[in-house]
């Protein structure tokens, strides 16, 4: 059993297909949505965790993208070097996902790994250069 995550583009006539039935259904696949941007007749994004079978998950996202969404995997992280921070706040300025969040009560800096979806736009916002991406 594996792990992965990916961020799916769908574009506006990707219709209403019950992929996420036939993932589970046909794949075998667990599916944990951690972030949906979706309107009907749009274009729109999810961010999805997918757990199983490595070769269950490859047929899964290939399955996908033979419906014109396009799949992309999150193969690397964002490493934070928190004990350095001087909790400036200037990162949660670009974290549209909201990984990155100043406490109200001490205003020091809190990260939530599982909302960020790696987007890289916290490292050049960091003065103190604190972010840097980690392959897996
Ligand atoms: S990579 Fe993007 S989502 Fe993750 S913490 Fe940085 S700004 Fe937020
Ligand atoms: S920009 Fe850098 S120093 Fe400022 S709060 Fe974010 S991580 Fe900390």
């Amino acid at each position: 059993m594996i792990k992965k995550r990916y961020i799916l583009n769908f574009p506006p006539d990707s219709g209403d297909k019950a992929f996420t039935y036939h993932l589970v259904k046909d794949y075998d696949i667990r599916i944990n949505i951690l972030k949906a941007e979706v309107f009907p007749g749009k274009s729109g994004s999810l961010l999805l965790e997918l757990q199983g079978k490595k070769e269950n998950i490859e047929k899964g996202v290939e399955y996908i993208q033979s419906h014109k969404i396009v799949c992309e995997s999150l193969d690397k992280r964002i490493h934070f070097q928190s004990e350095k921070c001087i909790d400036c706040g200037n990162c949660t300025a670009v974290c549209f996902a909201g990984a990155l969040t100043m406490d109200k009560q001490s205003w020091n800096l809190n990260f939530n790994k599982e909302k960020c979806v790696v987007c890289e736009l916290c490292i050049p916002a960091c003065p103190l250069k604190l972010f840097r991406i980690d392959f897996q």
